[in-house]
Parts: C-alpha cells; structure tokens; sequence
C-alpha cells in the first residue's frame, strides 16, 4: 500500500515532532535533516506505508534492515556532524541514514562550495544497487558514494574522515578505521556481538594513538560481516 506524497509528508513531521518532545533529537541540524529526507523513498517498496513507524524495517530478504528513525537521529548528534565534514559510513543497506547524514554536511538548500561528502560501503551487492538507485532518485547520488566492499577495512584512498559511523554490530573497533579518522574526529559504533548485549560507543581522537571512549547504552544492530566481524 502507498500514500500520496502529502500524507507522507505528515506522517514524516508527526515523527519528528514525536522525536522531538522525547528529547531525542535536540539540534536544528539534525531536526532538518530528517524533515527532508524521505524515508518511504528508502523501505523496501512493500515496506512503504510502515515508513514513518519509528521502528527498524527489514530489506527484502536480506536479512538486513534499515535502523529506525530514532536511532539515526542519536547517531547523528552523537556525530556532532557540520557542513563541508568528509564521513565515511560502513554499511549502506538502504541509503537513508547516508542520506541524513548528506543532508547535515551538504545541505540541499546551500551553495555546493560548502558541502561536505559522504563515502559509504556496503558489502552486499544487492543492497549497494538498491541504495544507489534509492539516493539517485532522491537527488543524493552527488554527495552520497556508495563503494561495494569490506568496511571493516575502511577506505583508505579517500582517507582520513572527519567522523565515521558503523550501523552494524562490531566486536571491537576495526583498527584500520581508527587509523583512517582525523585527530579531532570522532567514531560512533555498536560495539558487542549478541544482539542484546551491544552498547553504542563515541570514540574520539585525540592525537595520533591517542583516543577518549565514552559509552552512550544499549542498542540492538545487525551483526558486521567481514574481516572484523563476529560471526
Ligand atoms: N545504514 C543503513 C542500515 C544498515 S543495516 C540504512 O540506513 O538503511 C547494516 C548494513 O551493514 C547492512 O546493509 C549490511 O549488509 C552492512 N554490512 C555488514 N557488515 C558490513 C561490512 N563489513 N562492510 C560493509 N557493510 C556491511
């Protein structure tokens, strides 16, 4: 089932209204972010009318799914994300938090000279085609570059990043994106391997080896796959 695009509209403000009051978002950045990007374009298409439940929805048969609205707006604080910063995300799936996350460092509505970029990596080529197609149609193929591999491994030809963020469930910190960060930059990532025994970390760099950790709660994702992943 699918709605006419005003009804989307507000169903999407009645969201952020709610995320909002519940002090979950707390920055105009991030409030206008997740205003314009239209999450129905980024469900799996039989997943449309569910698109503003504040819930993660799953990806086809994948057995991946896009994180709940709620989420990406805490990551996307604890990012403390600015126009013209270069992020890197390991694991695309649907394209929609890339698309926030483009939205806050490359604001629509601003001149291209201050924008920022967003690389991101999925591992499965299925959801790679899918993002792609998702930010084409939605206008973010010009600040979103979505890269098919390991992320785990990061991306060192266009490193280092100002903030890199994982939307899957890590054992540890991979190394090679502690390598990849900008001292001054910041990490956030699921870090554990049961699904309800992962906490949400915010790394930050410090200098060259050095690195402060703080421990935001308990989140559920699905696992990383690849090098570093846990299973
Ligand atoms: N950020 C996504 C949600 C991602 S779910 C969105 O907005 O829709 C986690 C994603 O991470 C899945 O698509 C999964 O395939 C991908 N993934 C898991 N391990 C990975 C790895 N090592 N490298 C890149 N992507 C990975």
């Amino acid at each position: 089932m699918s709605f006419s695009n005003d009804v989307y509209i507000e169903l999407r403000n009645k969201l952020v209204d709610l995320l909002k009051e519940e002090g979950i978002i707390k920055s105009e950045k991030v409030e206008r972010a997740l205003r314009t990007v239209p999450r129905h374009e980024f469900v799996w298409p039989t997943m449309r009318d569910k698109a503003y439940y504040d819930m993660p929805l799953p990806l086809g048969n994948t057995g991946q799914t896009i994180s709940a609205p709620h989420m990406v707006a805490i990551m996307n604080e604890l990012l403390e994300l600015d126009k013209g910063l270069k992020i890197l995300e390991v694991g695309t799936g649907s394209g929609y938090h890339a698309a926030t996350i483009a939205e806050i460092v490359a604001p629509s509505n601003e001149s291209e000279n201050c924008w920022g970029i967003v690389y991101s990596i999925e591992y499965l080529e299925e959801l790679a085609d899918f993002a792609r197609s998702n930010l084409k149609r939605t206008g973010y193929s010009n600040r979103v570059h979505v890269v098919i591999g390991d992320g785990g491994l990061g991306l060192p030809e266009y490193s280092p990043f100002d903030r890199i963020l994982v939307t899957a469930a890590s054992p540890t910190i991979p190394p090679p994106l502690k390598q990849q960060l900008k001292v001054g930059g910041r990490i956030v990532i699921p870090i554990g391997t049961h699904l309800f025994s992962q906490e949400l970390v915010v790394l930050e760099k410090k200098s060259g080896k050095e690195f402060d950790e703080k421990r935001w709660g308990g989140v559920a994702f699905v696992p990383l796959l690849g090098k570093f992943g846990g299973i």
